[in-house]
């Protein structure tokens, strides 16, 4: 692959995992913000008014890819429940930073992950392209896995209003990137908002296994894609030798 100029990847279960109790642990520290601002609140029912609500919201941005936000859900579960609290409510927002605050500490870089970054620096322009909804949280956690200056480039679907596999974010991620899109890799673990959507976009994916080959299982929640394989034909790389092997051939 003589021609790679930049190689951009997806984050989640791509670079770093996180510990499958991270979305207990946030729906908690959400629900004792909440009731900190004066909402009287049972965990269960909020739970599952939250969840109903994020389901909605998330087939919603499936339908036209629109990226969708925190606060949209837990405004829609508080309304469900009797409460009429707008999106936009500073109680929200609140609960929103605590909801992540969960997940620093729960994130962990994939082995070798940086020093295949470090090593691929000098010879390519490097791109980080990730579905997240609040992408303050996701900075944190990149910054909070020592990911911060690694990328040239980094697009979180929260800021840029459209989710993968939309087009226009993998547009984005060209124009960024400043190279022909016949000229970068795009590496991620989902077959449909990874694999489809880079392809569509005439990026050359790379689908990396190393969750699924490893058995890591995955937070509930944080990965809404499907399980199956791509319906295209993709290199796949389970290591990050596997991804040097790749680049190296012809
Ligand atoms: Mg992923």
């Amino acid at each position: 692959m003589h021609n790679i100029k930049a190689i951009a990847f997806d984050l989640f279960n791509t670079l770093i995992t996180v510990e499958p109790h991270g979305l207990g642990e946030a729906l908690t520290r959400l629900v004792s913000s909440l009731k900190k601002n004066g909402l009287d609140l049972e965990y269960e029912p909020f739970k599952q008014a939250h969840r109903e609500a994020a389901i909605r919201f998330l087939e919603e941005t499936r339908k036209d890819g629109t990226e969708t936000h925190n606060r949209f859900w837990i405004s829609d579960a508080l309304k469900s429940l009797g409460y009429d609290v707008p999106p936009d409510d500073p109680r929200i927002a609140t609960a929103v930073d605590s909801y992540f605050s969960a997940f620093l500490d729960l994130c962990h870089l994939i082995p070798g992950t940086g020093e295949m970054l470090q090593a691929l620096k000098d010879r390519y322009r490097l791109g980080l392209l990730s579905n997240f909804t609040h992408a303050p949280a996701a900075k944190n956690i990149i910054e909070h896995v020592g990911l911060n200056h690694s990328f040239q480039v980094v697009l979180i679907s929260g800021d840029l209003g459209f989710r993968k596999p939309h087009p226009s974010v993998f547009r984005q991620l060209i124009d960024r990137l400043g190279v022909e899109k016949t000229q970068i890799l795009y590496v991620g673990d989902d077959p449909e908002t990874d694999i489809t959507g880079a392809g569509q976009a005439g990026i050359q994916p790379v689908w990396t296994t190393y969750v699924r080959d490893n058995d890591i299982p995955a937070a509930p929640g944080i990965r809404i894609g499907s399980d199956e394989t791509p319906d295209i034909e993709v290199p796949r790389i389970s290591t990050w030798e596997d991804l040097f092997s790749l680049l190296d051939s012809e």
